[in-house]
């Protein structure tokens, strides 16, 4: 099957976000970077023309680590994709973010190490700005659209990527909320950035799971209060198929930021 070149929204998600897509097709996308974690998914929703694709792959077999980051995201750039939806699960660094709530994360902190993380690697150098690492208009577009839902949400919020597998010991959480960072995850980093150098907007929806290690939430009395992990994972992904759906619905045609020209001050030539 010829593979099309005009899709517009492209989504890194789950396999519950498939059934969300009209006339869907499945797509073998090859690139300069090995194969993506997964075939692309590429049908319909609200009109417009949007791929899924699994970063973990469709039996959750790759993890954060492994994951084909450069492919995943040239994968996109290759079907035509210039907007990409990126929610991702996370722990809560701060006792106000509570586990069932969104944050619409701005910026980001890299603790990972050793993964392959630019696009550019010479003769022509080129040094992307992630000063605002986020397009500013599809935040303003997700925060809309999950306050509307009435979802609790954050409009804001510093994210830290970690290497993975392993979480952060209790040592390590606590460091990270003394910096007053917001929500630790592990697959941000590169992506966003990866998207950056090839100019197309980004936005991430940080979906809280459960409270860090160094977190212990307490109710009014001082008990520890425990999260039923698996409840809201559910919880989660059913609103997040909402926000997804909306989004797309609402997502004005055309840009309006700046993502799509970031290159021409990028360069030394
Ligand atoms: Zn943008």
């Amino acid at each position: 099957m010829r593979l099309p070149d005009d899709v517009e929204i492209g989504v890194f998600g789950g396999t519950g976000l498939y059934s969300l897509l009209e006339n869907a097709a499945e797509h073998r996308v090859e690139t300069p970077y090995g194969p993506p974690s997964d075939s692309v998914m590429v049908g319909e929703l609200a009109g417009r023309k949007v791929a899924f694709l699994p970063r973990h792959g469709r039996q959750h077999t790759i993890p954060p680590h492994a994951i084909p980051y450069l492919a995943n995201v040239f994968a996109f750039k290759k079907l035509g994709v210039s907007r990409i939806i990126a929610p991702s699960a996370c722990g809560s660094l701060q006792p106000e973010i509570h586990p069932g709530s969104f944050v619409v994360s701005d910026q980001f902190v890299d603790r990972t190490r050793g993964r392959k993380d630019t696009f550019y690697d010479g003769p022509v150098v080129t040094h992307v700005s992630t000063a605002q690492p986020y397009c500013p208009e599809l935040r303003e577009l997700a925060c809309q659209v999950i306050s509307g839902l009435e979802i609790p949400l954050h409009r804001q919020g510093t994210c830290v990527v970690v290497q993975g597998p392993r979480f952060s010991t209790r040592a390590e959480s606590r460091f990270f909320t003394e910096c007053g960072w917001h929500t630790v995850n592990m697959t941000q980093y590169p992506e966003v950035v990866l998207a950056r150098e090839l100019e197309m907007c980004y936005v991430n929806i940080s979906l809280v799971t459960d409270y860090d290690a160094g977190i212990v939430a307490t109710d009014g009395s001082g008990h520890a209060v425990t999260t039923d992990v698996m409840a809201v994972l559910r919880q989660n992904s059913r609103n997040v198929r909402e926000v997804i759906r909306e989004m797309i619905s609402k997502m004005p045609r055309q840009r309006s930021c700046g993502c799509g020209n970031v290159l021409e001050t990028s360069r030394i030539e």
